[in-house]
């Protein structure tokens, strides 16, 4: 086992993996940015060290400097958490190079599942079921047009290296389809730095459904069960909840099954969520992340496996020590992602935090490196603390939310507890009856 992981993030997750290495008696190095001295890991961190100055690029992102951070401190696997460098396969390659394990899948994983034209292949190839439409790249807006009168109206044309949302743009018929075409490509060019661009028939009323995964190196895999993260505003999650109110335990095994035997046809290491769309009973892949995902704690709490340790366990070679008959889904867990943004306008709200007081009782975990007296730095995502509650029903968790809500106080910044609070009391909400257009149609109506 490893006895020093260098953790290559910040905020809550930087917490969350600090806990974790704590756990298992392993010590940490924290790496942050001039912005991040007085931040909870770098405090409660073995060791830190500064790696640059506020902008990410010249520090989160700043790969030469987190290996020379790893190198002066002694270091034997690094952590890249979610966001920043953790989908980054020339990074997963200079960790292993420079002689640190990844806590993370192989390079080529990473590579593969990062191209989203290449990753609909490997879906496919592997018995996992597509969105229907464009067999690889679109070049032309009349090609985009021919693949789109082919698989039918309403289109999406999303970037191949797209994510966090961006990239993604609707097309209702054939006159909007040459400005999607040309937006999308010019938003991805800016963003990741690479124009292709695909087509997708664009359901108009599917949940968001995700699988987790957790596989050794040794062809040992397991599915965790879903995760339902339909509730979105702008293709960003909010508050995500397992298990889906809308699946039965036969459809939980069965797509659970099929991510499975994928992961284990390509041979995957690590912890990984294969995302999809599903409408009308039919699932179909939209991309798979080669990562820790936010809402992975809703998986912990009906689980009861800590799948930081999970992770940390498989990259340093050991086998997992459990087989999918001994996975017990039991209860109900929701997480509302707490950002710093004003509830109805979603300007974000940096800025000093004067006041804070976390709910707590049973059932009830924040993940979150905030305190009284912390300045949210204006440069990275808006997103703070994460609440996470379980009940052992549905109806009981909401109960608990509701009051942990209520509990929360963070004064000095607008926050998103008061959309929170909103949402709770909503009868959709409260039935399940949601899809991935639910929320932002809740806010553009006031929230009734
Ligand atoms: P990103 O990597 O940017 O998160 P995804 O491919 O995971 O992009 O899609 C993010 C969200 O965008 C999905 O959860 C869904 O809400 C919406 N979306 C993506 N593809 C489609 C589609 N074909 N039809 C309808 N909505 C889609």
């Amino acid at each position: 086992m490893f006895e020093k992981v260098l953790i290559a993030n910040r905020g809550e997750i930087a917490m969350r993996i600090l806990r974790a290495c704590h756990e298992m008696g392993i010590k940490t190095v924290a790496v942050h940015s001039t912005a991040d001295a007085d931040a909870m890991h770098v405090r409660l961190a073995d060791e830190s060290v500064c790696i640059g100055s506020p902008a990410a690029k010249d520090s989160y992102l700043n790969k030469a400097a987190i290996i020379s951070a790893a190198t002066i401190t002694n270091t034997d696997a690094i952590h890249p958490g979610y966001g920043f460098l953790s989908e980054n396969a020339e990074f997963a390659e200079m960790v292993e190079d420079h002689g640190f394990a990844f806590i993370g899948p192989t390079a080529d994983h990473i590579r593969v599942m990062g191209d989203k034209v290449a990753a609909r292949e490997a879906a496919v190839s592997s018995g996992i079921p597509i969105v229907p439409g464009s067999d690889g790249e679109i070049k032309t807006a009349e090609e985009a047009i021919k693949i789109a009168e082919e698989i039918g109206f309403p289109v999406i044309v999303k970037a191949a290296s797209g994510g966090g949302g961006k990239g993604m743009k609707v097309a209702l018929d054939k006159s909007k389809i040459r400005e999607a075409f040309n937006l999308a490509k010019t938003e991805a060019t800016a963003a990741f730095g690479d124009g292709t661009v695909y087509i997708e028939k664009y359901l108009t009323t599917p949940r968001h459904i995700e699988i987790q995964i957790l596989a050794d190196n040794y062809g040992n895999v397991i599915h965790l069960g879903e995760r339902d993260c339909s509730l979105q505003r702008n293709n960003q999650k909010l508050l995500e909840e397992a298990p889906s109110p809308s699946l039965n335990e036969e459809q939980r095994r069965n797509i659970g099954e099929i991510a499975s035997n994928a992961i284990k046809k390509i041979g995957y290491r690590g912890v990984g969520t294969i995302e999809f769309l599903y409408e009308n009973g039919e699932f179909y892949f939209i991309e798979m992340n080669t990562r820790l995902q936010v809402e992975h704690p809703v998986t912990e709490m009906i689980t009861g496996i800590d799948l930081v340790r999970e992770q940390i366990r498989v990259a340093s070679g050991a086998t997992l020590n459990m087989k999918q008959e001994d996975i017990v889904f039991s209860g109900h867990s929701i997480e509302c992602r707490i950002n710093a943004e004003h509830s109805d306008t979603f300007i974000p709200s940096p800025g000093f935090i004067n006041g804070y007081h976390a709910p707590g009782g049973m059932g009830v975990r924040v993940d979150s490196g905030i305190y009284s007296g912390y300045r949210v730095p204006p440069h990275y995502d808006s997103m703070i603390a994460k609440l996470i509650v379980y009940g052992k029903t549905r109806n009981a968790c909401l109960m608990r939310l509701k009051r942990a809500l209520n509990e929360f106080v963070i004064e000095g910044v607008d926050t998103s507890l008061p959309l929170h609070r909103r949402l709770v009391v909503n009868d959709d909400f409260i039935n399940g009856e949601y899809n991935i257009h639910w929320l932002e149609k809740f806010i553009e109506n006031k929230n009734s």
